[in-house]
């Protein structure tokens, strides 16, 4: 048999604890779905015993995913693992992982226990995770910053109860390339029993090393499984980036000679899927998804490129899932039409009132913009999930007066649990007079630490993307609203944030 790297995807696990990524169910699902179609081996679909939210987002994915396994993270107690293994039911194949933290640091200040509890506990919940569940993966918490004889009588210790895979985590990204590798090298050399597991790399980016120090534990250490997520999203500086350490493990071929059982093609769609979503938008000059990451593909030609693909090439832009920027649907383009691009593109809605409802927002859209693209069409389908949540505000309607010398004035009416309220406000521009006239209704005293607007598809015709991201005691959200008027687009995410704020119950952290 070929060797195989196992790919583990933490987008909806770790990256989701990014302050402000969090997700609802439903967005979760469709991420899910679309990483199956990427034919991620591992699914990390949260954290069962954090929340009732978590628990259930587990529990639906555990439940619709097929083809990949579906993982809960999970603390090293009874109760969370039961939790886990809970929300895992009906799954095809299910995982759990169970972490401690080891490192002298986190032992002390945070667990405030001793190395001797650390290891009796770390031995007594693999045994009761074993017992509910075959596939058992464990994680030393701040792995890499714990002592090298200590992590071995853990990871002995728990390899002998049956853990199934070792995931070895750079926490807080202190590792160096080199000396990440030689200590899975090392741990692997020492541990008498070492074979009987897979070994797992878990890598932040805080030092921007998170790809490069995962790619070491691979081809250093041994290791056969990497845990990524999609666009590197995570908290600080993110994760390892699923997109960057697949390609770099097929271009390199001949330097890694691992097997993998990503479908590479869907990486395009899954990056724009998690950064539509979460409003973190990708940086142009990001490495295989970013918008120049393939300059010919938006337009520019380079002669040499056109004459011999390799002179500048090394991977081709096809490969990720890039497609020329075309024209695909406009005002006559009919529902079938419409529903068979949305299947081209991987979205998947779950009934048909949904897609009768997404082709009503489509008609209105072409009605006002010639030129539908595949990124309007993404756009308007993840609004579509977040409107189909009972939410407790809704956009109806929007109108603004600005001109020069004058200071700018708008009128909004919007829902608050169903029933319509309107709002007024003037403000230093149109986008600051709209959002002041919803916040003089709702008063969430929320305070804006960021505001960003993108262009979807790169003209002044295309559908500007805001995204707004609110913080009130503590908690961190983005909304992210769509519109080819940027004023609409603003007071859509202004809203989607306010939801967010409301929706999501305060639940237990998690690291790992
Ligand atoms: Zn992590």
């Amino acid at each position: 048999m070929a060797d195989k790297l196992i790919i583990f995807d933490t987008t909806l696990r770790d990256g989701e604890q990014s302050p402000g990524a969090s997700m609802t169910k439903d967005e979760k699902l469709r991420i899910a779905r679309q990483l199956e179609r990427l034919k991620v081996d591992v699914i990390e679909a949260g954290f069962a015993a954090s929340s009732n939210g978590d628990f259930e987002a587990v529990q639906s994915i555990a439940q619709a995913i097929k083809d990949s396994t579906i993982c809960s993270l999970s603390r090293a107690n009874d109760r969370d693992i039961s939790r886990a293994a809970e929300a895992l039911k009906g799954a095809n194949s299910a995982r759990i992982h169970t972490f401690i933290a080891t490192s002298p640091l986190h032992m002390e200040k945070k667990l405030r226990m001793t190395p001797d509890q650390v290891l009796e506990q770390a031995k007594q919940s693999v045994r009761f995770a074993r017992n509910l569940i075959g596939d058992i993966e464990f994680s030393p918490e701040d792995g890499y910053r714990s002592e090298m004889d200590f992590l071995c009588r853990v990871l002995e210790a728990v390899i002998a109860e049956g853990a199934t895979t070792i995931n070895v985590p750079d926490t807080v990204g202190y590792a160096i390339p080199e000396l990440y590798g030689n200590f899975i090298k090392t741990l692997r050399e020492r541990i008498p029993n070492s074979d009987k597991a897979i070994w797992s790399v878990h890598c932040h980016n805080d030092l921007g090393m998170a790809v490069a120090n995962s790619l070491a534990g691979v081809k250093i250490g041994g290791a056969r499984q990497v845990e990524c997520t999609i666009n590197g999203l995570g908290e600080r500086a993110g994760n390892c980036s699923l997109e960057e350490v697949v390609m770099a493990v097929k271009t390199r071929k001949d330097y890694f000679g691992l097997e993998m059982g990503i479908d590479a093609q869907h990486i395009v769609a899954a990056s724009r899927m998690v950064s539509q979503t979460t409003g973190f938008v990708v940086q142009p000059n990001k490495a295989v998804v970013g918008a120049n990451a393939f300059a010919h593909a938006s337009g520019i030609h380079q002669d040499g490129v056109l004459k011999a693909r390799d002179t500048y090439e090394i991977m081709r832009a096809e490969d990720v899932g890039w497609s020329a920027n075309k024209i695909v649907l406009g005002k006559l383009s009919g529902r079938n039409a419409f529903k068979q691009r949305l299947l081209e593109l991987g979205v998947q809605l779950d009934s048909e009132t949904d897609v009768n409802s997404a082709f009503a927002k489509f008609k209105e859209l072409a009605d006002r913009k010639s030129e539908i693209f595949d990124e309007d069409i993404l756009a308007l389908v993840s609004g579509e999930s977040a409107a189909n949540e009972q939410e407790q505000y809704g956009f109806v309607s929007l109108s603004q007066h600005s001109e020069t010398g004058e200071r700018p004035q708008a009128t909004i009416v919007f829902t608050v649990g169903g029933k319509e309220v309107q709002g007024q406000s003037d403000g230093n521009g149109p986008v600051d007079a709209s959002l002041k006239a919803i916040e003089s209704h709702v008063k969430s005293g929320a305070e804006m630490v960021l505001y960003s607007v993108n262009a979807i598809s790169g003209s002044t015709e295309s559908q500007g993307e805001v995204t707004v991201r609110l913080q009130n005691s503590g908690r961190v959200v983005n909304g992210v609203g769509a519109d080819p008027d940027i004023v609409v687009a603003s007071a859509k995410a202004y809203i989607s944030a306010l939801n967010k704020l409301q929706s999501k119950a305060d639940r237990v952290a998690a690291q790992g």
